[in-house]
């Protein structure tokens, strides 16, 4: 049975107007990603491969949104964009209200390592280094004096339950825990968007669990979470899925939190792209 968005109460209206209001403006404040018919191409030697077609993309503040669609549908070139690592060949990009798509590779370093966190498949640790100092490492990159740094990054690896593996090495540490440091480091800054690129990708299916279960908490204390998955069972544990085909946006369907809690696994609501 499918389910109107009278039937939940929730208006998709928003998501139009943050699109599709004059190009070139800022969209509200509540917006933390904005993107209007973005496009990515490689010129390959003379062949052009259209990553990304035009997408068209709003999402708010702690909404917990996850990225599905099939093996080059232009996940990653997407994940890329929004997190400041690439830029697009056309459309706009608004991050928190700044136009980041025409920024400069220096503007856009700086726009990153502010208001982004980054979690991979392959966790991306320093072998030598321990938990502690990992998750240091962006705040070396911020200048922030020793003293701090160490606090804040004890204060991460707690948030996800690392309190008592400080000082070990990501070789003395299991899949989970390694991935918990790459949770860690990808917080310490306070970014305003954790982005997650197949972070259950390398775990087995206890561990994602587990991983999901890190990645709710941080969504239900207001973290902005956007995750790449091609496993639908991962992607269950978002509010909001949305999935790409050939460089475009082919669905976009959110479901609220009451909705998981009384078991209606099938009401959701499209989110509006027309
Ligand atoms: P996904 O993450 O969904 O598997 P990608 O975003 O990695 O998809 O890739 C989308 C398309 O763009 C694919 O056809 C891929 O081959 C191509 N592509 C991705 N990155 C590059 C690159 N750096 N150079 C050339 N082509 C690329
Ligand atoms: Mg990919």
């Amino acid at each position: 049975m499918s389910n109107t968005i009278d039937d939940i109460g929730i208006s998709t209206t928003g998501e139009r107007q943050a699109i599709v209001s004059v190009p070139g403006t800022t969209a509200d404040k509540d917006w933390v990603i904005v993107a209007r018919g973005l496009k990515r191409e490689y010129d390959m030697g003379g062949e052009i491969v259209r990553a990304l077609r035009g997408v068209d993309l709003a999402i708010r503040r702690n909404e917990y949104v996850a990225i599905m669609g099939p093996s080059g549908s232009g996940k990653s070139t997407l994940m890329n964009l929004i997190g400041c690592l690439d830029s697009p060949n056309g459309g706009e990009y608004w991050l928190n209200g700044m136009l980041v798509s025409t920024m400069s590779d220096d503007q856009l370093a700086r726009v990153r390592n502010k208001e982004i966190g980054f979690v991979f498949q392959t966790f991306n640790l320093l072998p030598r280094a321990t938990a502690l100092q990992n998750v240091e490492l962006p705040l070396v990159y911020a200048g922030i004096p020793a003293d701090e740094r160490k606090k804040r990054a004890t204060e991460a690896l707690e948030s996800v339950q690392l309190g008592p593996r400080l000082h070990h090495r990501p070789n003395e540490l299991s899949g989970g825990q390694r991935q918990r440091v790459a949770i860690a480091r990808a917080l310490v800054n306070r970014p305003s968007i954790l982005l997650a690129d197949e972070p259950t990708g390398n775990l087995d299916s206890t561990t994602s669990q587990e991983i999901m279960r890190v990645f709710e908490g941080l969504s239900s204390q207001g973290q902005t979470v956007v995750m790449v998955t091609h496993e639908p069972d991962i992607a269950a544990h978002a509010r909001r899925v949305v999935v790409l085909r050939d460089g475009l946006v082919e669905s976009d369907e959110r479901r609220e939190r009451f909705v998981d809690r009384v078991g209606l696994a099938h009401a959701t609501t499209r989110v509006a792209h027309d």
